[in-house]
């Protein structure tokens, strides 16, 4: 699995030249022999005559050799002329120049980077070890083609990685081009990143809607079979089976939102629209839940307008995921206070802040950071009592990403937690 021969490499075509200085000089040589031979010519004159051919055939050799050793001395390659080593340099991603030996000709600063162990000069497959690398530059030379290999880098973080090896010819100081390669890094450990997040949530989102779909299908067994001709066992579990349907339909509305938001993410909502009402909207159509919770909302808005250029939908659902789970979670506290201000933000921006705010059980810090993500939750069986879906809050997240917002989560264990989505406030004629 070696790469070729350092011997034959791009550093070294003079082996060739002093074979063909060789085939002149014993062509030669023959010749004057038989001159000399068939008495056409005295031995002495034949060694003359050799001498000035062996000179004539080994003068370019020399030539290059004083040349390549010039070229030792500085340390330079014969092949890294201004232009190539300035194209490398200015390469966005790791980039090495190899010669057809593997050995490095150039690299720029992102390659040195990434792989310190890489050095002019010296071969590249000392530095990566990977066999699947030495494979792609091998077959790269023997075939003229591009390969592609992976290089995984677990320094200071994982990173994976794919490498482009593709033959370059490159010119020579002699004139004429010599084959090299440029060996580039791609970066696709976002890409991989976005596939693993992708099959996690395909995971996820089966596995929420298959947990329902087992329990109805398993009461639909049992209805049909032992349960047949019993009314009161019928009564529970059709009960069971519509709690179990809702959570479905509640899970798949939830996806369908959140795709939606994804999809129109970079698109900011350019509609005004009052946040008053939409809040008040939300919190009457909550009431009922808090009575069955026996908590009390507080609700603390102003009497003028507040507008926000806003989606009207998306607003209404971010403030009923909030304060719902102020209602759910933080029950225990007997109140959520609801609120909205208008504040800077750090950057010196005037924003519009709706505070929802329970005095439950709080959130343990380790799990702040983590809330947004979907389906993930502090507990999941509490959520699912709750009939939760564990996307609420990356919707909450990805509705206030699209409104160009911020959310801001705080909670003190035992002491309630405190959910603040910021708005920038929308401009109007008046200039306020
Ligand atoms: P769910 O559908 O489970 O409610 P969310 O994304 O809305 O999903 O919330 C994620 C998790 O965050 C919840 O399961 C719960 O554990 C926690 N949580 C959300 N709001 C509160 C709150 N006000 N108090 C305590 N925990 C909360």
């Amino acid at each position: 699995m070696a790469l070729e021969a350092p011997s034959t490499s791009f550093y070294s075509p003079w082996p060739d030249r002093l074979r063909h200085s060789a085939i002149v000089l014993l062509v030669a040589g023959l010749a004057l022999a038989v001159l000399v031979a068939f008495g056409e010519l005295s031995p002495l004159r034949a060694t003359a005559v050799f001498a000035c051919i062996a000179a004539a055939a080994l003068v370019p050799w020399r030539l290059h050799n004083a040349a390549a050793s010039r070229e030792d001395a500085r340390g330079v390659n014969p092949v890294e002329t201004a232009a190539v080593s300035a194209v490398v340099a200015g390469m966005p991603d790791p980039a090495v120049l190899l010669d057809r030996a593997g050995r490095v000709i150039h690299l720029n600063a992102a390659a040195a980077q990434l792989a310190p162990a890489l050095r002019r000069n010296e071969l590249a497959q000392f530095a990566l070890r990977s066999p699947e690398i030495v494979t792609a530059l091998r077959e790269a030379i023997a075939t003229s083609e591009t390969r592609r290999a992976t290089y995984l880098d677990h320094v200071p973080v994982d990173r994976w990685m794919e490498l482009v090896v593709t033959p370059v010819p490159v010119p020579t100081l002699f004139g004429g081009t010599d084959k090299c390669m440029l060996m580039t890094f791609h970066d696709l450990t976002p890409l991989r990143r976005v596939e693993e997040m992708r099959a996690d949530f395909v995971a996820n989102a089966s596995h929420e809607l298959r947990t329902p779909l087992a329990a109805l299908s398993g009461f639909i067994d049992t209805l049909q079979g032992p349960a047949k001709d019993d009314a009161k066992a019928r009564e529970r579990f059709l009960g069971i089976m519509h709690a179990q349907a809702t959570r479905m339909a509640r899970l798949i509305d939830d996806l369908l939102s959140l795709s939606r938001v994804e999809l129109s993410a970079h698109v900011r909502p350019d509609t005004l629209v009052d946040i008053v009402p939409i809040i008040r909207q939300v919190a009457d159509g909550l009431e009922p839940l808090a009575r069955e919770r026996q908590v009390v909302i507080d609700i603390d808005l102003p009497e003028t307008q507040v507008a926000i250029a806003g989606d009207r939908e998306e607003l209404l659902r971010l403030f009923e995921n909030l304060i719902e789970n102020a209602l759910k979670y933080g029950a225990s506290g007997g109140k959520v206070i609801v609120s909205l201000t208008s504040a800077m933000s750090g950057e010196g921006v005037p924003e519009v802040r709706v505070m929802v705010r329970d005095f439950g059980p709080g959130i343990a810090p380790e799990h702040l950071p983590r809330l947004t993500e979907r389906f993930y939750r502090v507990d999941v069986g509490d959520s699912r009592a709750q009939g939760g879906t564990g996307l609420g809050l990356s919707l909450v997240k990805h509705i206030v990403n699209r409104h160009r917002g911020r959310l801001l989560i705080e909670s003190v264990l035992k002491h309630g937690a405190t959910f603040t989505a910021c708005f920038p406030q929308a401009k109007t004629a008046s200039g306020t």
